[in-house]
């Protein structure tokens, strides 16, 4: 199926997953009205088997979304009140979110500016006899690496729980996403590499009890009906989101390989670049990255700041974002938690350079080089050195 190019290069563009699988989803949703087990259905036991099943785990427990994976996870976990988790200062707050959900104490740590991935050995630094887990985040679609992570777990005594909100059939060192550690959570925004039509998350293990006490925690606490052993809460996923989750897993390899085909395209588009002070984050993970996001750096020595380059590319139709423009120890809502400016010098400095460029399966090479153009066009117009003929790599 083929799409128009639009001049507009939007961040993100369904169409192309969806159209071409358009029939099956109307008909797996028509099956759940029909069928009317619309909470803990048949669908999502379905779904949760599949995809802890692609994920390498044993175990699947559907959830409302995303946060709820690692609040409940954790808990699931026996994680709570005087544990202290490490968790990295630039990631999406809902990490943080979930570990004090939980109860525990959240013990932030730097980055590595080229990958953006924890530091580990500022992790291995920041452990102290109350230390319980470790939540690597596996941002952007690159995993933290696996066998670098069980070291240290086996080292300190610490559990592993990932969060692979980003990272949905990521692969690294012979590890899927998810099934690194004793359990992980993940997200189905729609925007994720796997999405929803709404909210929806999920939590793996390959545990049987942590998994019977996420399922009694995600249905008021209930081990069976009307008894209640957990302080549980009411978070499971629709059976008609499970649904349309089911319908799209089978296409998710494709999909990442198809983002993984952008991203290589821009690698080798932006190497010339370099001269100008834009830097792709580095993939140390090869393949098996997923790519939810696309992230370059804009450093100083771009003759164009970030702001303005962002400015120049939406003037010219083309959709970035920043993920994420404020790092979680510096939200005004953590404050209490007494960290302040320079505790994370790495995460801070990304956060000013970090730029998201549009990212998605079925991006056209045509629009890859249309992105990449016109990064070219402000930078040389800035440095003024005149506007390029022709973009030197197409
Ligand atoms: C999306 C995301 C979450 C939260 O998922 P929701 O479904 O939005 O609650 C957690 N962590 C990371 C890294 C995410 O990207």
């Amino acid at each position: 199926m083929t799409h128009p190019i639009s001049a507009i290069v939007p961040f993100v563009d369904f169409a192309w997953q969806h159209e071409p699988i358009q029939t099956q989803l109307e008909q797996a949703i028509q099956a759940v009205v029909q069928r009317g087990d619309y909470v803990l259905g048949q669908d999502l036991a379905e779904f949760e088997q599949q995809f802890a099943h692609a994920s390498g785990t044993s175990y699947g427990i559907g959830v409302a979304c995303g946060t709820d994976a690692l609040a409940l996870g954790l808990q699931a976990c026996g994680i709570g009140e005087g544990d202290e988790v490490i968790l990295p200062a630039n990631t999406f707050v809902a990490t943080l979110i979930g570990v004090l959900r939980a109860g525990a104490t959240p013990v932030l740590v730097d980055c590595d500016p080229q990958t953006a991935l924890i530091d580990l050995s500022a992790a291995e630094r920041a452990i102290t006899p109350k230390t319980r887990a470790m939540i690597p985040v596996h941002l952007y679609g690159q995993m933290v690496s696996p066998t670098q992570l069980l070291a240290l777990s086996e080292t300190y005594n610490l559990l592993i729980f990932e969060d692979a909100a980003q990272a949905h059939l990521a692969e690294r060192e012979g590890y899927k996403a998810g099934s690194i550690g004793t359990a992980a959570g993940f997200s189905f925004y729609p925007s994720k590499n796997l999405g929803a039509f709404g909210d929806g998350g999920i939590v793996v293990t390959s545990e049987e009890i942590i998994a019977q006490t996420v399922r009694s925690l995600r249905n008021y606490g209930a081990t069976r009906k009307y008894f209640h052993t957990d302080y549980g809460t009411n978070s499971r996923l629709d059976t008609l989101q499970a649904a349309v989750l089911k319908t799209k897993l089978p296409h998710l390899p494709k999909w990442n390989a198809d983002r993984y085909r952008v991203a290589q395209s821009y690698d080798r588009l932006l190497e010339p670049l370099a001269e100008y002070g834009i830097f792709p984050l580095e993939n140390h993970c090869g393949a098996g990255h997923v790519y939810h996001l696309y992230v370059v750096r804009v450093t100083e020595l771009c003759p164009v700041d970030r702001l303005a380059l962002q400015t120049g590319l939406m003037e010219m139709g083309i959709q970035t974002g920043i993920h994420y423009p404020i790092p979680c120890h510096l939200q005004p809502a953590f404050r209490h938690l007494g960290y302040r400016v320079g505790d994370f010098p790495y995460a801070e400095a990304l956060c000013e350079e970090i730029l998201s460029l549009p990212m998605y399966p079925g991006l056209a090479e045509e629009q890859i080089h249309r992105v990449v153009f016109a990064i070219q066009t402000l930078i040389k117009a800035s440095a003024g050195l005149g506007y390029p003929q022709a973009i030197d790599a197409a």
